[in-house]
């Protein structure tokens, strides 16, 4: 096919065009913001959903099912008649000639572009790994882990050699930041709660889990008191953690520390991430796991009508620090762009971006999370009520959050995990 200009219809001409790279927290808030505003702004994601990436562990874990997490783009934005839907892959961005390059050969002109496209998992240069040991970003990842964790039960239901039998009834998680600390929480109680009385030749409660973390400690972001108490809930659990513990090869049949090895047919990867490659569509300065160094009003130096946002850009706060990679960050900062365009077409001004830190949670399992305010840490079952209430008011839309809230109700007072589909091909 070959490189259509996308036309602009004649009475909208005069009107400044956005174009919003990404549908995630950083694209969607920035569309919402500019909503009504005069601009025409053209979303582009290469998937029609937006996903709550928070939540999927328990996609991963069999808690809750893919469509509990995501919402159709359209179906988010239909009201806001001034922002067009584009599904595509974007490919390249011709700064010259202000014009977005999508996959197939089409191309959308723009008079502001909002790079939104956040992060993918990373494997520090060992990306023979993936194969065996995939990581947690979509849905398809969500649900192959699922697939992986459930089969290696059934496998091992059906094994006769005890020491294949331990290698399938062995998990090991790489990562103790918050998403391998939820999945071991999640895996731990699936075995020892959902599954104990599924199986006639194993007792899934047998299951050992291992959390393996390369620095001292769980939750390096969280404070001391914080890290410890997620790492003595998980204990309880009956996970293994295992802290100073750099992993130096993924296998098939198991991942090495060092000269340990733990023999396993199950390795998950939550243990490093690094930025889409927007940056290097427009030539921008990077840091070292590829995220656009902005300004900081978030434009790109050199283009102060591109801005990038949420996972794909280096922002820094008043005292210096890079803004993590969590979903406020992007919200914050997809509104704050958003108010910015629509000042500057009003000839107004705006002051630099910063950002409101609320608090940091996570959570270790069934009535267990942790929570850092600033001001107070909370920890065990009050913590949980309030990340659960959280994380259902955060969902998009209100048939996710009615669904999650049954879900979760369910699976409180019956240990169950709806969930539990072998879907896709086996290994
Ligand atoms: C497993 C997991 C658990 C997490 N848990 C938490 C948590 O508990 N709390 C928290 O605050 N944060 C959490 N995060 C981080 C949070 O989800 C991210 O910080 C947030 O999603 C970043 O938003 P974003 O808009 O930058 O990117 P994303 O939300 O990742 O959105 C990027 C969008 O860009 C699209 N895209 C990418 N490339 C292209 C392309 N070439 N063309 C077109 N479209 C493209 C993608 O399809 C996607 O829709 C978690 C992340 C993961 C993966």
């Amino acid at each position: 096919m070959g490189n259509t200009i996308l036309a602009v219809p004649d009475s909208r001409k005069m009107r400044s065009h956005v174009v919003i790279v990404g549908a995630g927290f950083g694209g969607l808030w920035a569309a919402k913001t500019l909503a009504n505003a005069p601009v025409e702004v053209v979303l582009i994601d290469r998937q029609n959903y937006h996903l709550f990436q928070p939540l999927l562990y328990q996609v991963a874990t069999a808690g809750l099912s893919p469509a509990d997490i995501a919402a159709p783009i359209r179906g988010i934005v239909g009201m806001c008649r001034n922002v067009t839907v584009m599904l595509g892959s974007v490919e390249s961005v011709d700064v010259l000639a202000h014009r977005v390059l999508i996959k197939g050969g089409r191309s959308v002109p723009y008079d502001y572009l909002i790079l939104a496209t956040g992060a993918r998992h990373a494997y520090f240069g060992h990306d023979d790994w993936e194969p065996f040991a995939p990581g947690l970003k979509r849905i398809e990842d969500a649900t192959e882990i699922r697939r992986r964790i459930l089969l290696a039960f059934e496998e091992a239901e059906n094994e006769t050699d005890p020491d294949e039998r331990r290698r399938l009834m062995n998990m090991a998680i790489v990562g103790g930041g918050p998403t391998g600390v939820e999945l071991a929480g999640a895996i731990a109680e699936l075995a020892r709660r959902a599954l104990a009385k599924d199986f006639r030749n194993i007792d899934p409660r047998a299951a050992r889990i291992v959390l393996i973390e390369a620095g001292p400690s769980l939750l390096a972001t969280m404070p001391a008191d914080l890290s410890a108490d997620a790492q003595h809930r998980l204990e309880k659990l009956g996970v293994e953690v295992r802290l100073n513990a750099p992993v130096t090869a993924v296998d098939a049949a198991g991942v090495t520390i060092g000269t340990a090895r733990i023999e396993t047919r199950t390795v998950l990867w939550a243990a490093g991430v690094a930025a889409s490659p927007a940056g290097q569509w427009i030539g921008a300065e990077c840091d070292r796991v590829g995220r656009i160094k902005v300004n900081a009003d978030l434009s790109v130096p050199g283009h102060p009508e591109i801005f990038a946002i949420g996972d794909t850009a280096l922002a820094i706060d008043t005292r210096g620090k890079p803004l993590p990679g969590v979903a406020p960050v992007a919200k914050q900062q997809g509104l704050y762009v958003g108010k910015l365009i629509k000042a500057r077409v009003r000839g107004g001004k705006v002051v630099p971006f910063r950002y409101r830190d609320y608090g940091n949670l996570a959570t270790i399992g069934r009535k267990a999370a942790v929570i850092d305010f600033g001001w107070i840490h909370l920890r065990g079952s009050l913590a949980w009520v309030i990340w659960s209430v959280a994380h259902i008011f955060f969902l998009i839309g209100f048939r996710n959050r009615l669904t999650v809230a049954l879900d979760w109700l369910w699976a409180y007072f019956t240990f169950q995990r709806g969930a539990r589909l072998i879907t896709g091909s086996r290994l």
